[in-house]
């Protein structure tokens, strides 16, 4: 039995589809494209894959969507400051385009180093401009939304159940301190569409005028055109929860009147010697800064399984030469399985086999899986041993072929 912590309700649930397939519909929330990803967003990344892969042990194919943000997102995270991805133009001298080019080749390299799957269907916000006005026009008829002098905002008053995922109250918002909230009616309104500057290069048409989507609107629009909601799971960095996440619900349940999702799951964050990453900190580590450092995509592939995913990983580099010296170790140990003709007991097998996913499937607890594994390499060398590893663990692992 597969179970899975869902982030809605707070506990483990044992997971099937929606409709009873034996297809899992699965929507991650992309990189945003205006820097190389750092060590934390490809946490998020090799914790999904590691989800996907044993959904895939668990016998489910997967229907997955990823949107790429290369529009919307703002430098502030809010409805204020300037576009990440056009900041980004302006501080390298390209396109907007070109930015959004050039990050999002560097991100699916990364994916490729960390043998991570390929998502079988990825798609550019700005691809899909059509359809996230069409998400607004549907919303501007039921009422949900109002014009201020920069954009069409959503009205959070409008739905009850704003606050369902997040389980925060209206009064830890806007309560206590008092916040300018401009134009907008209540502090967690949010743009659904932005006017821009005449300046502003990433623009486009729509029945407001000219200018650019909202962030939120985006993961909404595609998720429904690909997907069709309700679908099973939606992935993302506990960052989301409070704005990002309770945001796409607002929108997608609004419009479609129908529940967009069902299971919530959320990645815990890197930090690095116990602080935030940051630039101010000079602490923001990427895969090619530690590829240059020595170290190999699959000593932080190690290293991140080592922690389960709703836990905080602390990054150091003393951390990261632990996980390399026991990535190396189990190396060693398997390349003796391999040379060996000798057999392991089936029972023996079984009860391996049966640890490892157990593991897994309590909630992808990676360490418990790892523990598996290095009981299985402590049995004397066995080619049952190396086909254990390599043709069952590793499917869902990615680490040694
Ligand atoms: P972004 O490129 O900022 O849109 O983020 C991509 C993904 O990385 C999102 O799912 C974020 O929630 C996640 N994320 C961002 N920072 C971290 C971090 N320090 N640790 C783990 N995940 C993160
Ligand atoms: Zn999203």
């Amino acid at each position: 039995m597969l179970k899975i912590y869902n982030t809605f309700t707070r506990t483990k649930e044992e997971f099937n589809t929606i409709d009873g397939s034996g297809i899992v519909r699965m929507y991650s929330c992309g990189p945003t494209v205006y820097h190389a990803a750092h060590i934390g967003n490809l946490r998020a990344y090799i914790n999904v894959d590691i989800l996907k892969k044993n959904l895939r042990a668990n016998g489910y194919g997967i229907l997955d969507v990823m949107n790429i943000t290369d529009v919307g997102h703002l430098v502030s995270d809010g409805d204020d400051g300037e576009d990440k991805v056009e900041s980004a133009a302006k501080r390298e001298g390209l396109s907007p385009e070109e930015i959004s080019i050039k990050y999002t080749s560097l991100f699916m390299k990364d994916m490729e180093r960390l043998h991570i799957t390929p998502t079988r269907i990825v798609v550019p916000a700005t691809l899909r401009i059509k359809e996230m006005i069409s998400l607004v026009e549907q919303l501007e008829k039921k009422g949900f939304t109002y014009k201020t002098k920069d954009g069409i905002y959503y009205d959070s008053s409008k739905f009850p159940s704003y606050f369902e995922l997040s389980k925060r109250e209206l009064k830890d918002n806007e309560g206590g301190k008092r916040v300018n909230i401009g134009e907008k009616k209540n502090a967690n309104d949010f743009a659904l569409w932005k006017f821009v500057k005449p300046e502003t290069i990433q623009k486009w048409e729509s029945p407001w005028g000219i200018g650019c989507p909202g962030w939120h609107i985006e993961c909404s629009a595609i998720a429904e055109k690909y997907l069709g909601t309700p679908f099973d799971i939606h992935t993302g960095g506990v960052d989301h929860i409070p704005i990002h996440h309770t945001n796409e619900i607002a929108q997608t349940e609004s419009a479609t009147g129908r529940k967009m999702c069902n299971i919530w799951f959320h990645n815990e964050f890197i930090k690095v010697n116990n602080d935030k990453m940051s630039k101010s900190k000079g602490n923001i580590w990427t895969l090619q800064d530690l590829i240059d450092k020595g170290y190999k995509p699959e000593h932080f592939r190690y290293l991140v399984m080592q922690t389960s995913y709703r836990t905080i990983l602390n990054f150091s580099f003393e951390s990261l030469d632990g996980a390399r010296n026991t990535y190396n170790n189990i190396i060693d140990k398997l390349a003796k399985h391999k040379a060996s003709k000798v057999k392991t007991d089936k029972a023996v097998i079984n009860g391996l086999r049966k640890e490892f996913f157990d593991g897994l499937n309590d909630d992808l607890n990676t360490p418990k899986a790892l523990a598996a594994l290095q009981k299985a390499l402590k049995e004397k060398p066995s080619e049952d041993i190396y086909k254990l590893v390599v043709d069952e663990f590793d499917r869902v692992l990615s680490l040694f072929s």
